[in-house]
């Protein structure tokens, strides 16, 4: 069964053999889907014939924005912190133990629940690909729980047991990195194809530099791929601890120092860049440009929690870029798609070829640039074929 999707204004590629600019942008495109892939791109002048046809009535069509970094399984929200947050409250991570007994509480179809609707109202606005972390559950039963719910929704799941150290072990962060590397990792690897840390020494819920590394090791010796939320609060060692071992992205990379950026730009970690975070935290942003300039590839992610971001929005988080960061709208549009499929070293999203899952947005305007110039206005949403 293949279908022919016709009338696009415009064509984002991310090829840029295929179109203009470093987006490959096509105009008057039309492409062919056969199953789950792409299986011709071109003018559509000259399309071939295919089963069925979709026509996008002259509107952009982008690859579906890949959501790289995002917290969905959880109960309860944090309204009241928000609330105190914008009268002057600071943001540490200590609220995420609020989230952690609503989780807990919760049953798994109140999980389920959640989750589902969280992901559907990414789709409804232009995201296809979602990670989805544990992380509110820390105890070994609760992160597994969790784990096996992100896998109902997406291949991107991640153990975060390394979120924040829950309360009843706080004083003893190494017995709770022992639980965690040991009987906790056994029981979420199955589940996982990555594993995080929240490395922040400047937080006191969360792991330090050495710690951080025990955790990224055992996962790795468990087959995990490795991510880190590093250099969020200050300019602590995720950085270059996520380069140093291989880590396909470093997220957040809000304060770094020239050398965490020499680091970046001579290895293969991805830094993913999460505005929403210093949106919703009132807090300086990360300098994009900076990292642009020294070379690095950067993603855009939402972050989607309960805590210090509530958003499940890419544009907004592009509109964010543009406005906030110094990146141009074609580099965050590029950042929000083929950077998010760096970011979790994929080669079949985030970009639109022969080849490509057909993961399609489309846009209700004729160019992908609406997307930061008309910040809030719900333009975007996944196309179902
Ligand atoms: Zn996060």
């Amino acid at each position: 069964m293949s279908t022919l999707v016709t009338g696009i204004a415009e064509l984002v590629t991310n090829d840029p053999e295929a179109g203009e600019g470093p987006l490959g942008t096509l105009a008057g495109a039309a492409l062919v889907v056969s199953g789950d892939h792409v299986v011709w791109v071109g003018a559509a002048r000259d399309a071939p014939d295919a089963d069925t046809r979709v026509d996008v009535g002259g509107r952009a069509v982008l690859p579906g924005f890949v959501d790289s970094h995002a917290h969905l399984v959880f109960a309860g929200d944090r309204a009241a912190e928000f609330e105190a947050r914008m009268s002057g409250t600071p943001y540490d991570g200590g609220g995420i133990a609020t989230t952690v007994a609503a989780t807990r509480a919760a049953t798994d179809d109140e999980l389920r629940g959640h989750l589902r609707a969280l992901v559907e109202e990414m789709r409804g606005q232009g995201t296809t690909t979602v990670e989805v972390k544990s992380g509110y559950g820390l105890d070994v039963e609760q992160e597994a729980r969790a784990l096996r719910l992100a896998r109902e929704v997406t291949e991107e799941t991640t153990f975060l047991g390394a979120h924040v150290v829950p309360p009843e072990y706080a004083g003893r962060t190494g017995e709770y990195v022992a639980l965690v590397t040991g009987p906790m990792l056994a029981a979420c690897a199955p589940h996982a194809r990555w594993i995080d840390v929240f490395c922040e020494p400047a937080s006191a819920h969360a792991f330090d530099g050495d710690a951080a590394r025990a955790v990224l090791s055992a996962g790795r010796d468990a087959g995990l791929g490795l991510r880190v939320h590093a250099n969020q609060l200050s300019a602590g060692p995720g950085v270059q601890l996520a380069v140093e071992l291989g880590a396909a992205s470093a997220d957040h990379c809000t304060h770094l120092t020239d050398d965490d950026v020499d680091a970046l730009a001579s290895g293969t970690t991805v830094a993913t860049l999460l505005p929403g975070v210093e949106f919703a935290t009132r807090s300086p942003y990360p300098d994009a440009r900076r990292l642009l300039e020294a070379g690095v590839t950067v993603a855009l992610a939402t972050d989607c929690n309960p805590g210090s971001c509530y958003t499940s929005s890419m544009p907004f988080c592009i509109a964010l870029a543009v406005r906030e960061m110094g990146m141009t709208p074609a580099e965050a549009v590029w950042a929000a798609t083929a950077g998010g499929a760096a970011a979790l070293d994929r080669g079949d999203v985030g970009r639109l070829g022969v080849g490509a899952r057909a993961d399609l947005t489309v846009h209700d305007a004729p160019s992908y640039r609406p997307l930061a110039y008309r910040p809030g206005v719900p333009l975007a949403r996944a196309l179902a074929i």
